[in-house]
């Protein structure tokens, strides 16, 4: 297939200073949760993307000495010439492939915890580091830390070129530079030269620049990352104040503006909230101000969307983090005329939730991405099969829909039969619900997929039995059956069923597949992720009065690791739900749900309603398969029949079973490891 001629703008060369990109994708600085301490596995992740086409590969935020600790998070280092190796193999691996390699040096701050290395945080000011629950401070820098600072700038960039670096990052964002905290009115407090007027709050942001530049070089460009606008916070910068003065003031300095908004959830903003190209309305005065080529990020996957901004003076540059994440070959695909293979991203932050949980980066779309080094999985090929052989898979939501896909390339002839008439199991019906319509790019990838396969037939509309799995006689039998929410209200917090829940309750799944409902309505959430909520927000839009109760202190607990909880509550205020956190159900009354506060125990009024949808926990269905075992017939249990969890582990299930089946993964489970050396 050839290119649509429109694209080809995206595949021209861009001169940043001394370097040049072989194209306009980046593939932008982010955590990938192996950091220093598993540098193959993060080399593994780098390299494909450069394989993948994006002319321009990050390294991920690289600390410059060991007074920035973010120790307990996967983040990088550059404090010695020790670890410049490391740095060395990463580059080069990406320079094979024809792409240029960046690093975002920088040093957190007040963002800092201060705790593992034994050095307190510190920033511009005495004040809190940035986590207002943790009983941190940060103390004040005085001149000499200052000159420390810059002189550790220095050495980190001397070594970044020394690793063979092409760009090097002057990193003023997200609330996590220490240059940030010394231009931020909020936490920069001196009264000294580097506090007080705008010109003192830049002086060290600029000093770092222009000492960046002198230590790059003739041949590494300097590119500053910078948050034009903090949406908020205290005494924020403003893309209409100081966010454009920053920006009038060092125009024409660095090579390359990279510039974004702040703080992290609003970067990251989900598809919930956020559509694609969102940092349009942020970030689009840059390029008026400068004439260095501008690079920006918003969950780009639609190369129409990349070369509008490019077109119309927003971008040079087309950022992906997400969208790196979920197909490292966005760019080959786009290059090569394959725009339909583009696996999207859905915008669902479960990479993010990896990150701030402190494990190897995980993805619902790619379930590729940290199996790189370890375990050898690519995100676009798998090993042929040795002779063709069959499978036959029950279920065609998100487990069996990716086995049916690994199976299927590796030349199997496989058949996926469906209960229901639609494909996509849970994402075809949770994509119904308001703000989940991106969930639906789960099952459009894979089936558009599977049915360019000759080898694949799908069936919809086919109900399978025991005896009828049997009888179809395949190699391989695949039970990717699901598991449907349970009604009875065993939950999370609490694992026996409630009084009055059985038989009356609404599980989400009947509310998905459109039950009746009457009067108000109470939903119960003892599932503490997306289904409660967004089913309060989609009831509300449509109409209904809402109540959500959940016996954790706040609503969607786990949505603070997606980043989307502040702005969850602020949808469901704003559509007056009516919200009762700490709250724990003693029974459904028929008309209404009596209920105790979870800390103290006291018995509350009882909250009033007609219907009741208990979001609690999912419970797979064993009889099919015990079925087939009373039956002899040898099979597997894969995704959400096998253990009911988030949309992630359902699509690497699939994976992961394919690829046993296949015969390339280790018998004993045991992967690839990094091994710690002992210095003996
Ligand atoms: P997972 O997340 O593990 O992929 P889903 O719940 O999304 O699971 O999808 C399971 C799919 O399996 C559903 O679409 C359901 O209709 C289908 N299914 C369940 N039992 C059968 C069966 N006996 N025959 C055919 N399809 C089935
Ligand atoms: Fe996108 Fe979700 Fe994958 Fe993150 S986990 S890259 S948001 S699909």
């Amino acid at each position: 297939m050839s290119r649509d001629p429109r694209y080809d703008i995206l595949f021209e060369p861009v001169k940043i200073g001394p370097v040049t990109a072989p194209n306009r994708f980046v593939s932008m600085p982010h955590a990938i949760g192996f950091s220093y301490l598993m540098p193959n596995g993060a080399i593994g992740i780098r390299e494909t993307r450069a394989e993948g086409g994006w002319g321009i590969v990050a390294m991920q935020l690289s600390e410059i000495d060991p007074t920035s600790d973010l120790s307990g998070l996967p983040y990088e280092r550059l404090w010695d010439d020790e670890d410049v190796k490391a740095h060395a193999r990463s580059v080069a691996r990406i320079h094979a492939h024809g792409a240029l390699a960046s690093i975002e040096l920088a040093h957190t701050g007040i963002r800092s915890r201060g705790i593992s290395n034994g050095y307190p945080a510190m920033g511009p000011s005495v004040v809190p580091t940035l986590k207002a629950e943790a009983p941190f401070m940060a103390r004040a820098m005085d001149k000499a830390d200052i000159r420390t600072l810059r002189e550790n700038y220095r050495a980190a960039t001397r070594r970044a070129r020394q690793a063979g670096y092409d760009i090097v990052y002057v990193y003023a964002s997200h609330d996590a530079s220490v240059l940030w905290h010394f231009l931020s009115p909020a936490y920069n407090r001196r009264t000294d030269e580097y506090g007080g007027s705008f010109d003192n709050r830049l002086r060290l942001f600029r000093e770092v620049l222009e000492e960046t530049k002198e230590e790059a070089g003739d041949d590494m460009a300097v590119a500053v990352r910078f948050a034009v606008h903090e949406v908020s916070g205290p005494r924020r910068i403003l893309n209409t104040g100081e966010g454009r003065a920053v920006v009038e003031a060092l125009a024409e300095f660095p090579d390359l503006w990279d510039v974004n908004i702040s703080g992290w959830s609003r970067d990251s903003g989900t598809s919930r909230y956020d559509p694609e190209g969102f940092q349009e309305e942020f970030t689009s005065f840059v390029k008026q101000v400068t004439g260095k080529p501008v690079l920006g990020v918003g969950r780009f996957t639609s190369p129409d969307a990349m070369v509008s901004q490019i077109r119309r003076g927003v971008l040079d540059l087309i950022g992906g983090a997400r969208p790196s994440i979920a197909d490292p070959f966005l760019p080959a695909k786009i290059r090569e005329g394959r725009v339909e293979d583009i696996r999207e991203c859905i915008g669902c932050n479960f990479c993010v939730s990896a990150e701030t949980i402190g494990v190897e980066l995980r993805c619902t779309q790619n379930p590729t991405i940290s199996e790189e080094w370890r375990r050898g999985w690519h995100p676009e090929r798998v090993p042929k099969a040795p002779r063709a052989e069959t499978a036959l898979i029950i279920g065609s939501g998100p487990a069996g829909l990716e086995a049916a896909l690994v199976l299927g390339r590796a030349g199997h002839a496989v058949t996926v039969a469906e209960r229901r008439e639609e494909f996509g199991g849970r994402v075809a019906r949770e994509a119904r619900i308001k703000g989940l319509a991106a969930w639906g790019r789960v099952r459009d990838y894979r089936l558009y997929q599977l049915r360019q396969m000759p080898n694949v037939e799908l069936y919809a509309g086919s109900d399978l039995d025991a005896d009828a799995i049997a009888e179809f006689g395949a190699d391989h039998i695949l039970l990717a059956t699901g598991a449907p929410w349970r009604g009875d209200g065993a939950g999370r917090t609490r694992l026996d069923a409630i009084p009055g829940f059985v038989g009356v309750a609404l599980s989400p799944d009947d509310a998905m597949d459109g039950a009746p409902l009457e009067g108000p309505i109470v939903i119960y959430d003892d599932d503490h992720y997306y289904m409660a909520n967004a089913l309060a927000a989609d009831l509300a839009a449509k109409g209904h009065a809402v109540s959500i109760i959940t016996p954790l202190p706040s609503l969607g607990a786990w949505m603070s690791q997606t980043l989307e909880q502040p702005r969850m509550l602020r949808q469901l205020k704003s559509a007056g739900v009516e919200m009762h956190p700490n709250t724990t159900a003693i029974a459904w009354k028929g008309d209404g749900l009596s209920v105790f506060r979870s800390d103290t125990g006291d018995e509350l009024p009882m909250i009033e309603g007609r219907t009741l949808i208990s979001v609690t926990t999912r419970l797979p269905d064993p009889v099919l398969s015990q079925a087939l075992s009373e039956r002899g017939v040898a099979h597997r249990v894969i995704g959400d029949a096998d253990c009911p969890g988030v949309i992630q582990a359902a699509v690497y299930s699939g994976h992961r079973h394919a690829r046993e089946i296949l015969g390339t993964e280790p018998a004993d489970r045991v992967f690839r490891r990094e091994r710690p050396m002992l210095f003996l």
